[in-house]
């Protein structure tokens, strides 16, 4: 199986990101890039995009990606080009029924176009690799199901051309919760300042200040239980996933929230302060991540040509000899 998977440049990266992607880019074989283009659906400024693509290209080379994986999206053409192709192939019915454009875009008039054919881009860069399975979390379903409803449509219409992805439930599924607020997902978009996001390059003493004052409850008793707990269990879910350990388990060996706490800033610290460390060598030297994506971004253009090519071809694309 060949991994694809990508991140929007949309805000600095949070602890959420690593553990649910960055730190799983490992892949010998995979295709790992900075969806840049899926980060221009919404209002973006343009120089604020150029400077977190770079910071998240630089992390994504820190945390250990194997050589020539990494690469910006918006530097493989072949993306937008099979985009395009594949919004050729889809329906305006079927891209209305999208949740995320039903909640972030319809009805509302400023809604940019490519929030409506987002999807089309995103079975774009799945298909590109010829991938069979798409591991996802449950946000991304309906649009790996789209990508599967593209493929067996283009292969029927016009020729065996893509291998047809199958979804699959990401295993180990971390869902890494807000802080100060556990029921909300903690996402890189949210506000700079929000107190409960966890940026992977804050320095130090801010974020194990931000998880010490993590929103818990009043009970003071230590226990896995998602609905009535869900802060304490956000923080058992993080602790397990930096150490290892099973989150229900090493309930038991905690009496009061503040041990907690404080094994869980040491847990988050010892996972982001060696990806600190190489992040900052690898900023101080432009140069070679230059080299680094360079790297990345030929290789992806040479796997993905031939089935561009292929795609073209099979719409009667170009002059025919
Ligand atoms: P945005 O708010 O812009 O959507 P995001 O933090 O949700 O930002 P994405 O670019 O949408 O990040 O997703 C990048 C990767 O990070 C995906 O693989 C996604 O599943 C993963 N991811 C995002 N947030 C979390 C989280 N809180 N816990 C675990 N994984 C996460
Ligand atoms: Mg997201």
């Amino acid at each position: 199986m060949t991994a694809v998977s990508g991140i929007m440049p949309t805000g600095r990266l949070t602890l959420g990101n690593h553990l649910g992607a960055l730190r799983r880019f490992t892949d010998r074989g995979g295709f790992y890039f900075v969806a840049d283009l899926h980060a221009m659906t919404m209002r973006h400024v343009p120089r604020r995009l150029a400077a977190l693509t770079r910071e998240t290209a630089t992390l994504m080379l820190a945390a250990g990606s194997p050589p020539g994986t990494v690469f910006v999206q918006s530097d493989v053409p072949a993306h937008a080009q099979l985009g395009y192709l594949l919004e050729c192939t889809s329906y305006v019915g079927e891209l209305s029924r999208m949740i995320q454009y039903k909640e972030k875009g319809r009805d509302r008039p400023m809604t940019r176009a490519s929030l409506f054919t987002y999807p089309c881009l995103m079975a774009a860069d799945i298909l590109l690799y010829g991938t069979d399975r798409v591991p996802v979390g449950d946000d991304q379903d309906q649009h790996v199901e789209l990508a599967r409803d593209l493929a067996i449509r283009f292969n029927r219409e016009y020729g065996e051309t893509f291998v047809v992805p199958q979804v699959v439930k990401a295993a180990l599924a971390t869902r890494v919760r807000d802080l100060a607020t556990p029921t909300a997902k903690m996402s890189k978009s949210d506000a700079d300042d929000a107190v409960g996001t966890i940026r992977l390059l804050d320095p130090p003493d801010v974020i194990r200040r931000q998880v010490m004052r993590a929103v818990t409850d009043s009970e003071n008793e230590v226990r896995h239980d998602e609905s009535a707990k869900p802060g304490v269990t956000n923080l058992l879910e993080i602790l397990a996933a930096c150490t290892g350990g099973d989150p229900v388990q090493l309930a038991s060996g905690y009496s009061g929230y503040g041990a907690l706490k404080s094994d869980v800033a040491d847990a988050v610290l010892s996972v982001i302060e060696p990806l600190q460390r190489e992040y900052a060598v690898l900023a101080s030297d432009p140069a070679t991540v230059d080299e680094l994506l360079a790297h990345g971004r030929d290789r992806a253009i040479e796997a993905s040509a031939p089935r561009l090519r292929a795609a073209q071809s099979a719409m009667g694309l170009g002059v025919s000899r």
